[in-house]
């Protein structure tokens, strides 16, 4: 162990991030975000190391996680006195030494987001929480130690592989989006202990001044016509849609305007001051039309994720397997044993969709008095609303997805559309209605007899166990 290794591997945000502190789970109050970003002892964001190690380590073949990361084997004991469990903790060959972030000229915002009744097609009491987000162009760096007993070592080009094809993915709200990264350069640095200047450059300088002239380069992004490859499109390729009527996707708050009485409710924009349609948006709107279009037809046994107090997402039916689900879970679907665990993460990643050549209006809105027709008194609200735009939905997957819910899904697209069901605020009062755009529409009508061809095979599978449960009102 003569040769120590130094490899300083810069990455950049390219959306939002949400790397939540440990804290965050404790009772949120009206000054603070439910969901506070991780932060150091002097109030700048940090991120674990951990949180990387993790995302680099889940990227390695799995024959070499244990070579190069570590692991902890459970192993019980072989002779006759000793029958006891042992677990044995093998150390990580890959010393992850720290992190640092350096934000872009751009403030760190909140987003707040809530789930929506799918009966009162309100927002559901208890669901409101806001999270901080680290801006776009946020720049990471990671520190990594490797120590070997030679200066050329396969092992180092090995880590330097794997950090050359991996998309890290940083802290929480993956399926919405959020954390996504690139790699931009890694420099390596051999510190060789054996030679003097080796030595002298150990002993003498340490943590980031350990990278200094003599490191080389051994990655760069614009070397490699981009990073690693992004997750797959679930349909092989993005969506396109354009905006029929308005749009309102609210922030939670509404600004100021001076000499007026009623406050102005904002729409949400990213980091850039466009507006968007978030990805949590985006997969509620997706996955209640999914379960409606499932339990509906009598498909499948599937739960009404948010619906009444005392139901909630089962954990256990294929759309919570595709979607994710979390904990306070309901009753199951199918009256089988509660699930065990807290939650888990959904296989399909949804990002925010910015809505493009857009127009941004106010529109006023009174409350009418039944008994006079006149307006109502302090029943005047103004909000922003964004018209005639068109946008993308990126919807991919990181892991396999069934053929049923694939089926509902470009059913629920269908329906999407064709303004059958809408997105946003104030659907009843005709926004939020989209129309796909010409290659889209072709796909989607080309698609919809193979989607009711898989749904009907379901059907004749399942129909001899179970009937329509439930009946729906249209929604
Ligand atoms: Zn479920």
């Amino acid at each position: 162990m003569s040769v120590i290794h130094i490899l300083q591997a810069e990455l950049e945000l390219t959306g939002p991030g949400a790397v939540a502190a440990p804290e965050a789970h404790t009772v949120p109050s009206a000054l603070r975000p439910d969901l506070p970003l991780a932060r150091d002892g002097w109030g700048n964001p940090h991120l674990p190391a951990t949180s990387l190690t993790g995302s680099l380590r889940h990227h390695t073949p799995q024959h070499r996680r244990q070579a190069l990361f570590g692991d902890i084997v459970k192993t019980t004991g072989s002779s006759p006195r000793n029958t006891r469990d042992e677990t044995t903790a093998i150390a990580s060959t890959v010393r992850v030494l720290g992190t640092r972030l350096t934000l872009p000229d751009a403030p760190v915002t909140e987003r707040r987001r809530t789930a929506i009744d799918r009966h009162r097609a309100a927002a559901k009491a208890t669901t409101l929480h806001d999270r901080e987000l680290l801006p776009p162009g946020t720049e990471l760096t990671l520190w990594l130690r490797i120590d070997t007993t030679t200066t050329a070592s396969p092992l180092i080009d090995e880590v330097i592989e794997l950090l050359a094809d991996w998309r890290p993915r940083i802290g929480g709200g993956r399926t919405t989006g959020y954390g996504r990264a690139e790699l931009i350069t890694v420099h390596h640095r051999a510190i060789d202990l054996t030679t003097p200047d080796g030595l002298h450059h150990w002993l003498t300088t340490g943590g980031p001044a350990l990278i200094d002239g003599h490191a080389t380069v051994v990655h760069d992004r614009a070397q490699r016509q981009g990073g690693a490859p992004d997750e797959p499109y679930l349909f092989g390729t993005a969506l396109h849609f354009r905006i029929a009527d308005a749009l309102h996707i609210g922030t939670g708050t509404s600004a100021e305007r001076p000499g007026r009485q009623s406050g102005l409710t904002q729409i949400l924009r990213d980091h850039d001051n466009t507006p968007i349609i978030p990805g949590s948006s985006w997969k509620g709107v997706l996955r209640a039309r999914v379960e409606f279009i499932l339990r509906s037809t009598g498909i499948g046994d599937v739960c009404a994720s948010v619906e009444d107090a005392t139901s909630g997402s089962c954990g256990t039916c294929v759309v919570c397997e595709t979607f994710g689900w979390s904990e306070r879970p309901g009753p199951a679907a199918n009256n089988t044993e509660p699930p065990k665990t807290v939650g888990a993460r959904g296989r399909l990643l949804l990002a925010d969709s910015p809505v493009r050549g857009g127009e941004v209006r106010i529109r006023n809105h009174v409350a009418i008095d039944r008994v006079f027709g006149g307006a109502r008194d302090e029943a005047l609200y103004t909000e922003e609303t964004v018209e005639d735009g068109h946008l993308t939905l990126h919807l991919r997957h990181d892991k396999p997805v069934a053929d049923l819910i694939r089926a509902a899904l470009i059913l629920a697209l269908t329906d999407l559309a064709d303004g059958v069901t809408g997105i946003g605020g104030g659907t009843t009062r005709g926004y939020g209605t989209l129309t796909a755009e010409p290659a889209t529409a072709d796909w989607l009508s080309a698609e919809h007899t193979w989607a009711v061809t898989t749904l009907r095979a379901h059907l004749d599978t399942t129909s001899s166990v179970s009937t329509p449960a439930t009946q729906e009102a249209p929604a």
